[in-house]
């Protein structure tokens, strides 16, 4: 099986790709003007913002950097498109030949490209209403070879990306957005406009059933464009697929050639950094952490926004608790962070304790308090008990944790407490050893 993704993102800017309207405003049909509009005699202006937020994006997937980046139109009708053509890039995109490592192995991109939104069309009954404040807009859209085979390589890939996007200052609270191909035998599908991973997934899932059925039955399977349908979780035919020739792309004269040399460019920042980083000077690895992020990169922010309080390796064990017993697709902050307090205080997260969180219960860990010395002679009783674990130590120091963990949690106590009083009962034993 072959799969490849064009996925679109929304570039941060606060202006619009060709003009100087607004990407945030508040009602519909208000941030317009004569160029998103697409009136005649209006000419698009290039916004630099974007490009650099681009460019940022291109050289975190590895992509060579086009020297000059030139625009083409997209021609096609549709009525969220009054100009009748999209600008968009093709040969003199921003990046081209690049790739997103997931694990060890590397899903080429073919090319990132800058393009501009069309409008958006709301369906209201029988009523079609267009709001052009998402015209041009600008869009990255990132182009994958046809590298990846699995469900779970493609939720890597977008667990990757996102995190990626989320370091450069791209919001990735909003649902990525991509078109998916799919071919198992030699004809490929493909499947428009596909929001959020769930989705994906399920489209993926839906097309892997129907095209293997229409081979088990000899049929042909059509090269056509599909749509998804969220409601009946299925795949519809759009239209047979369009070639390249009859979108008739045509070089965008209104916009000169675009030197990136001088563009100001951030750090690239890559996918198997982004993990190594959050672990560096903690006792999680690497790979935990990238687990986590793939998984569904919104815990990345989620880690980031909790860390200040909490340690690493208790947020990524509550959110793990979450995924195996809360009944939201995402855990809330509030709920996550209670979690973290029990674990941190040693307390068991079950089932239980997590519907009442979401409940909106308050959690109080309440912690024993020893008599001056007692907990010493704890420590000391422990590890005379256990001199598997003091050679363990020695030889691999995050073992202090399941000590920490051992002590603190049988005894109502407050592991940050044990960790002070051990730590250097358990040095001086591990030295003498
Ligand atoms: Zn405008």
């Amino acid at each position: 099986m072959k799969i490849g993704l064009e996925v679109h993102v929304a570039l941060p800017t606060k202006s619009k790709l060709f003009c100087s309207c607004s990407t945030d405003p508040a009602e519909p049909n208000t941030a317009i003007c004569p160029i998103c509009m697409g009136f005649p005699g209006s000419k698009p202006m290039l916004n630099k913002a974007a490009v650099e937020s681009a460019l940022g994006i291109a050289n975190s997937l590895h992509c060579a950097i086009s020297k000059d980046i030139s625009f083409v139109r997209k021609v096609y009708f549709y009525p969220d498109l009054p100009k009748s053509y999209q600008i968009t890039q093709m040969e003199g995109s921003i990046g081209i030949g690049g790739y997103l490592a997931i694990g060890e192995k590397k899903v080429r991109i073919r090319r990132v490209q800058i393009e501009e939104d069309p409008a958006q069309i709301i369906r209201e009954g029988a009523l079609t209403l267009i709001d052009f404040n998402r015209s041009g807009t600008p869009l990255v859209e990132i182009v994958t070879e046809p590298d990846i085979s699995s469900e779970e390589e493609m939720r890597s890939f977008i667990g990757s990306l996102r995190s990626i996007l989320y370091y450069l200052g791209v919001d990735i609270n909003k649902e990525i957005k991509a078109d998916v191909n799919i071919s198992l035998a030699e004809t490929r599908v493909e499947v428009k406009n596909v929001t959020g991973i769930k989705n994906m997934i399920e489209t993926l899932r839906f097309e892997i059933e129907r095209q293997t059925e229409a081979i088990r039955n000899g049929e042909e399977i059509a090269r056509e464009t599909r749509g998804y349908n969220e409601k009946a979780r299925s795949t519809q035919t759009l239209r047979e697929k369009e070639t390249d020739e009859e979108y008739g792309y045509i070089f965008e004269s209104d916009l000169t050639l675009f030197r990136t040399e001088d563009l100001k460019c951030n750090r690239p920042v890559y996918a198997n950094e982004v993990a190594m980083e959050l672990a560096n000077g903690t006792d999680v690895s690497p790979k935990t952490v990238s687990e986590i992020i793939m998984l569904d990169s919104y815990s990345l922010g989620q880690i980031n926004r909790l860390r200040g309080r909490h340690e690493l390796r208790s947020i990524i064990h509550g959110i793990e608790r979450y995924k195996k017993y809360g009944s939201m697709e995402r855990v809330p902050d509030s709920v996550l962070d209670n979690i973290v307090l029990l674990i941190e205080g040693g307390k068991e997260v079950s089932k239980e304790s997590i519907q009442d969180l979401e409940a909106g219960k308050e959690v109080k860990v309440e912690y024993s308090e020893l008599p001056e010395g007692q907990l010493e002679k704890l420590i000391d009783r422990y590890l005379a008990e256990n001199p598997d674990l003091v050679r363990e130590y020695a030889r691999q120091p995050k073992t202090i944790n399941l000590i920490i963990e051992n002590i603190a949690r049988p005894n109502g106590l407050h592991p940050k407490e044990v960790a002070r009083k051990l730590m250097p009962i358990l040095n001086r034993i591990a030295e003498v050893k």
